[in-house]
């Protein structure tokens, strides 16, 4: 054995050797084909949220996109969360920034919706609103009298600020201010909203005290104006509407542009030099937007060196359209068509300023929508509309009836009900007396599922994906004590116009899609939720994750 040892040990070696090499080769053939002949991290990240875009809208307009560098650049070139979900309530747009740019749900970041009843300050409190700074732009606006600081964890943009001593520039766009707020995080440079009363992009102090020269000047240029003076036209033949729609006129649509305007074309000219708010629900809003993220882009020298820079852009459009028209109307499908190009002149700009494969790009959404309920009515599905406050005086008859005080109730707000516990003290009511009354008169109610006591969500009677979502939506100095859950198709709302704020699918489920470097092409089926796409862009990055954040980096879409 001894005499063969040398030999068996060389044997040995060379045997090593050999399954080295073939494991080396093996591993080499198995890495995916990097098309990004730039290595590097991306100069510039830009993120788009484009307001109450169901998921389906893609597969369903695809077929009407007429650029190859719009949408279905994303589609052909990039990657598709195609299950991509939102794991709390409710499903809303100020949740839904929050939850996009940090991570996280509400019972952690705090946005529980884009206004609450705050149980410690016992008023209604708006989600970006802040008293202690001023509007720039617009003097003493009180569109301007907005801050993040009502958000509790950090976003991406904070986070690549602090990795990289704050030399990167982040930057928010959008016209509604918490579109623009929430997203660009606490640490940004400047975020940049639409004051509709002046028909102007503003900012705060919170950022800084002077305005940009080249936005007072965009400003000035009034393109408002020019916009209503074109007028909504249709961008294809009447026949594609008429095919793939509901009929254009209905009564259960709303009537943003007044009475008259029953259907297309819209003849906008009447708003010229007033009614500075109508262009917010016409395609134009988008346009608007663009010109700002651009000139931002432009005019803040973003992605121009090696330092990643963030961009993040939320088209508010598409959900004042929705709203008013809904998800089957002439003017979605439009108003999808003309966002289409607006993503391909994006697209060709960031060509342009940061080079291809320069930049990566994340278009997602805040929520999606539901059907109006009409519609659904219509076409015999489930239907029917609620209202908060409706609810708020029932409550309030019932608790009278009972011998007890209306005001024991201090607010109905997103479905959750808050108890006034100042007075339940005084009263000697209990919290149990309370959760019963209120649960027995709302579970009689045709619209309503069941009324879930919120701390006590985790063990309510639902699917487990469920509870995680209302104990997700949670915290006990922005939520109410209990919440009613509305059955599938139920709007918060009226006869007219739609709505959404739910965890059914149609609310819920929502567009994922990727672009540019780093992102490996490709189509994701797996659930994937709303709070892993932080984790997913600082992974990307090489970078830490928002201090809240809970979701998990989605590995099918980086390369
Ligand atoms: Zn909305």
């Amino acid at each position: 054995m001894l005499k063969f040892a040398p030999l068996t040990h060389t044997y040995m070696r060379l045997l090593a050797i050999l399954t080295l090499s073939i494991a080396t080769l093996q591993l080499s053939a198995q890495k995916p084909v990097n098309t990004n002949t730039n290595n590097s991290k991306p100069k510039l990240v830009v993120g788009i949220v484009v307001d109450q875009m169901r998921w389906d809208y893609v597969n369903k307009f695809s077929t009407f996109f007429k650029s190859k560098n719009g949408f279905l650049k994303f589609m052909n070139e990039g990657a598709s969360c195609n299950n991509n979900l939102i794991s709390y309530v409710p499903t809303v747009t100020a949740c839904g920034h929050s939850g996009i740019y940090t991570g996280s749900t509400p019972a952690i970041h705090g946005i529980t919706g884009n206004s609450w009843y705050d149980n410690n300050l016992q008023r209604t409190v708006y989600c970006v609103e802040d008293a202690s700074v001023q509007s720039v732009g617009v003097e003493n606006s009180a569109a301007g009298k907005m801050s993040p600081v009502n958000l509790w964890s950090t976003t991406i943009g904070d986070e690549l600020k602090l990795a990289t001593n704050f030399k990167s520039k982040v930057f928010g766009v959008s016209l509604k201010d918490r579109g623009a707020i929430i997203p660009a995080g606490h640490s940004a440079d400047a975020a940049y909203w639409y004051d509709s009363k002046a028909g102007k992009f503003i900012s705060s102090t919170y950022y800084a005290k002077s305005f940009p020269t080249w936005l007072t000047n965009y400003n000035n240029s009034n393109k408002v104006d020019s916009f209503y003076k074109l007028g909504w036209n249709l961008s294809l033949a009447k026949s594609v509407y008429e095919n793939n729609c509901d009929s254009d006129l209905n009564d259960y649509e709303a009537k943003p542009f007044g009475k008259e305007a029953l259907g297309f074309p819209y003849n906008l000219e009447s708003f010229v030099g007033k009614d500075y708010g109508k262009i917010s629900s016409t395609p134009f809003g988008n346009n608007l937007v663009l010109d700002v993220a651009l000139q931002t882009l432009v005019n803040e020298k973003m992605g121009q060196d090696s330092v990643t820079d963030l961009l993040a852009v939320s088209f508010s459009s598409p959900d004042y359209v929705g709203h008013a028209f809904g998800p089957n109307s002439w003017e979605t499908l439009d108003g999808y068509i003309k966002l289409d190009e607006i993503l391909a002149q994006f697209f060709t700009a960031l060509d342009k300023q940061v080079g291809k494969g320069n930049y990566t790009v994340f278009l997602t959404a805040d929520h999606a929508v539901a059907n109006i309920p009409a519609f659904g009515a219509k076409h015999k599905l489930p239907n029917g509309v609620i209202s908060d406050d409706a609810i708020r005086v029932e409550l309030g008859k019932m608790l009278t009836s009972k011998g007890l005080s209306a005001k024991l109730i201090s607010a109905v707000s997103e479905f959750n009900v808050h108890f006034n516990h100042a007075l339940m003290d005084s009263l000697q009511v209990s919290q149990d007396k309370m959760v019963t009354l209120v649960t027995n008169y709302l579970e009689q109610k045709n619209n309503i599922l069941q009324v879930v006591e919120t701390r006590k969500a985790a063990s309510a009677p639902f699917p487990e994906s469920i509870r995680e979502r209302i104990v997700n939506g949670f915290t006990p100095q922005r939520s109410g004590d209990v919440l009613f859950i509305t059955k599938s198709g139920v709007v918060g709302g009226g006869y007219t116009g739609t709505g959404h704020g739910v965890f059914y699918n149609y609310d819920a489920h929502i567009p994922l899609l990727w672009y540019g470097n780093g992102i490996k092409k490709g189509q994701v089926n797996s659930v994937n939720y709303m709070a892993d796409i932080a984790p997913t862009v600082t992974t990307l990055l090489g970078i830490q994750m928002p201090s809240g954040s809970v979701g998990k980096p989605i590995l099918e879409v980086i390369q």
